[in-house]
């Protein structure tokens, strides 16, 4: 082979592209990757140290004192979520006690609308934690043989996500969104499996239990010498969220026969707050809507999201320490431009984000429709100040081309 034909077996660079290149016994390595590969062991290295030596365990309240920070409201959801999680990791940095009493894994299920925060839970959650974190769509997953991709694929991407130590990745969080978009069509199981629905469901529950998977590192960076890697998911903490349109019927059907039974007992019944039904779901009411009970029984934490209101919409603009209205202040104040936004301009964009029904997610949409004009025109112009009132909001507004809120508008 002449000189001009080799090439780098990790970047395909060739020889002369390249200021040098080392021959392996069958493969060739160039400076680049070189460097690269240092750069990523010593980073590796480093991330092992802080994880072991942080790696402590905090109790519940500070755990929701650290999501606190950064999601606002859920208070219900977020204490069952720091219990969970510190019992999970309890569990597995003891694992003796595992040989005397088994102590089952804690994964949750999260109900509540788009938009409410359950991504972000997890998010926050694998910060707090240091550890790495998979977010997965429910609706791409099929069963093995079909097109779509087969459920280990979550796994690959864990992977992804700690940099292929797979030792990182058995303890990673695992969050699967759309959760209820697997739901077989019908509560009744003598139904022909559907692949994307009941057949991914049975997929699903070995690797929640836990169990050993041959994962496919594909994608991403290559890995030497293994076509597979094993990932034990035994540790794994798997948090499912989906919104569930449509459950309130199932809970208020069932809240109303209790009610009925109750009566007829105790002639009254425990008041029912009918504008938020989400708060009393229980896992009967998830398998009526369709998850199989083997699935609720491997999420046997189960917990809602409340719908957001106007003032936890206010907040959610303003308070987080990395709330919207911060971080388009920090944007323009690299330009050297002061950015304020007048009470009545957030009231507005938390009317819209109302009407437009996408919950915080609207937020962002909004702030960038409005914003754009002024991120465009004003770097490297002369002003220094930007108050956005309501009237300029409203203007940016209609004249905004923003594809998500046209698509809902
Ligand atoms: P979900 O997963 O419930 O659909 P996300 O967690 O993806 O919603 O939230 C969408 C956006 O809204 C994110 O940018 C998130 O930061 C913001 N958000 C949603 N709920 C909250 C909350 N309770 N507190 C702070 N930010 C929130």
């Amino acid at each position: 082979m002449s000189n001009e034909e080799l090439s780098c077996s990790f970047c395909g660079r060739s020889k002369p592209q390249t200021e040098l290149l080392i021959a392996g016994l069958d493969a060739h390595i160039c400076d680049r990757c070189i460097a690269q590969a240092h750069g990523i062991a010593s980073e590796e290295n480093a991330i092992d140290e802080v994880i072991e030596s942080e790696f402590e365990l905090k109790p519940p309240k500070e755990i929701k004192a650290f999501l606190d920070q950064f999601v606002i409201g859920q208070t219900q959801a977020k204490k069952v979520l720091s219990v969970a999680v510190y019992n999970h990791y309890k569990r597995i940095l003891n694992p003796k006690v595992e040989e005397e009493i088994e102590i089952q894994k804690s994964n949750l299920l999260l109900v509540g609308q788009t938009g409410t925060g359950k991504t972000l839970l997890a998010q926050t959650i694998a910060k707090m934690l240091q550890l790495p974190l998979a977010i997965v769509d429910a609706t791409i997953l099929t069963e093995a043989g079909y097109v779509g991709e087969d459920v280990e694929s979550i796994l690959t991407r864990l992977l992804q996500a700690a940099d292929y130590d797979v030792e990182r990745a058995q303890k990673g969080i695992v969050f699967i969104d759309e959760i209820d978009k697997i739901a077989r069509k019908s509560d009744n199981p003598s139904i022909t499996r559907d692949v994307s629905g009941e057949g991914v469901q049975q997929a699903l529950l070995k690797l929640l239990e836990g169990t050993i998977v041959n994962v496919p590192p594909k994608g991403g960076r290559k890995h030497p010498d293994q076509k597979f890697i094993e990932v034990d998911t035994s540790n794994i903490l798997f948090i499912a969220g989906g919104a569930f349109d449509g459950i309130e019927r199932e809970i208020n059907k069932r809240l109303n026969l209790q009610a009925i039974g109750y009566k007829s007992k105790q002639n009254q019944t425990e008041e029912i707050d009918q504008d938020n039904l989400l708060q009393y779901v229980n896992p009967k009411d998830v398998k009526s809507f369709g998850l199989i009970p083997e699935i609720i029984g491997r999420l046997p934490v189960l917990t809602y999201m409340h719908p957001l209101d106007k003032e936890t919409l206010r907040s959610i603009l303003t308070e987080p320490k990395n709330a919207l209205t911060k971080q388009y202040e920090k944007l323009f104040e690299l330009d050297g431009i002061s950015l304020e936004f007048t009470n009545g301009a957030l009231d507005f964009i938390v009317q819209k984000a109302l009407e437009y029904n996408l919950g915080a997610r609207g937020l962002r949409s909004l702030c960038e429709a409005i914003l754009n004009e002024a991120m465009f025109e004003m770097p490297g112009g002369e002003e220094t100040h930007l108050k956005i009132t309501k009237v300029y909001a409203e203007q940016q507004l209609k004249k905004s081309n923003n594809a998500t809120l046209k698509a809902v508008s």
